[in-house]
């Protein structure tokens, strides 16, 4: 078998900000519980791993007790939450990707203006939830280009539309297209709101696909952008799946003499891309190809929510710094050492 590992694959910055919060909280504080509202991140693993040390996942404030640290996931919450986090005195670790921050800046900067604001994205999301709540009454939710007949604008010169960070850039631009061709006059986000890891995963796809029979995709069902990565491969006709781990990989989809794309949602750890890796080669024989596409150093610092607890313990923040590194490919984690470096920008 012929593996080409994509490279960006697996955690993004705002995913490794994330997890090392709720990991400092836990060396911080090894006497208390941890609250995490939410899904730290879309990830059944990461949470099931983060329960075996105790962490305890919620979905409401009150489950809280007073008093208790909880935190905020990497999706982000409405002021909402915030408030009744607050009326609970709890003490809130904020660990939103600063990324998803942005849109709601964005949102609350727009809707100040007297803008309506079109929100591209899945409306059961928690980061759309979460970015509906800094404006409910200017912010109207697009799923998808049928949703625009139903609209109500008031002005259709003072519109501007959003999106959810990990989106499809294939379906974004779909909406976007028809949004346009509906309000010529709409405003864009400044940048673009996909974020730079969910344009990256999906572009390296799109980048291999073409040269694989099959592209399997390590990461969760409600990982949106992992979900979204095996979109663009079916965009590009190539059969793609969905797995949290090696085990799901279903009898006989696969044959000794296929090419295979192995990626990973940004929410996915790496130990179980190098598993399904592994387990291929085991079953199958073969090489791997690693495809460097992109190299990422984009780094989040830790919540200023969080130093501040630090600080208070007399920890100095500065010492805990979140370094983010690529996944290292060892023979010991892979089985074997890739044996080409495809770079091709
Ligand atoms: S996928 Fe993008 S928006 Fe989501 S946590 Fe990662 S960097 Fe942030």
């Amino acid at each position: 078998m012929k593996i080409l590992l994509s490279n960006p694959r697996g955690f993004c910055a705002g995913v490794h900000m994330a997890i090392d919060v709720v990991d400092q909280l836990l060396d911080l504080c090894p006497n208390e519980p941890i609250y995490v509202f939410h899904e730290i991140v879309h990830n059944k693993h990461v949470v099931e791993r983060f329960k075996t040390r105790g962490v305890k996942f919620v979905e409401a404030v009150a489950e809280v007790p007073h008093g208790s640290i909880v935190v905020f996931s990497a999706h982000g919450v409405s002021p909402q939450v915030r408030k009744e986090a607050a009326d609970r005195r709890l003490r809130s670790v904020d660990a939103t990707c600063p990324l998803v921050t942005k849109v709601h800046m964005e949102a609350i900067r727009y809707a100040k203006q007297g803008y309506q604001i079109l929100l591209v994205g899945h409306m059961n999301h928690q980061e759309v939830q979460g970015t509906r709540g800094e404006a409910p009454d200017a912010i109207q939710v697009v799923e998808s280009p049928e949703d625009i007949p139903d609209l109500v604008v008031r002005d259709p010169n003072k519109l501007v539309y959003l999106t959810q960070t990990t989106l499809s850039t294939d379906d974004a631009g779909v909406i976007i297209s028809a949004l346009k061709r509906a309000f010529p006059n709409i405003k864009e986000p400044p940048g673009g709101d996909i974020c730079y890891a969910t344009t990256n995963r999906q572009h390296a796809v799109r980048k291999i696909a073409e040269e694989c029979d099959i592209v399997l995709v390590i990461g969760s069902k409600n990982s949106s952008n992992s979900v979204r990565l095996t979109e663009i491969s079916r965009n590009a006709g190539v059969e793609a799946i969905l797995i949290d781990d090696v085990s799901e990989l279903p009898e006989g989809l696969l044959r000794a003499d296929q090419t295979v794309l192995v990626t990973a949602g940004a929410s996915a750890p790496e130990d179980l891309v190098a598993e399904l890796c592994r387990s291929l080669l085991g079953r199958f024989g073969g090489t791997i190809e690693l495809r460097d596409i992109f190299e990422e150093d984009t780094e989040f610092n830790i919540p200023t929510t969080l130093k501040k607890m630090m600080r208070e313990r007399g920890v100095d923040p500065a010492d805990r710094r979140i370094r983010v590194t690529a996944p290292t490919i060892t023979r010991e984690l892979y089985g074997c050492v890739p044996v080409t470096v495809g770079a091709t920008g």
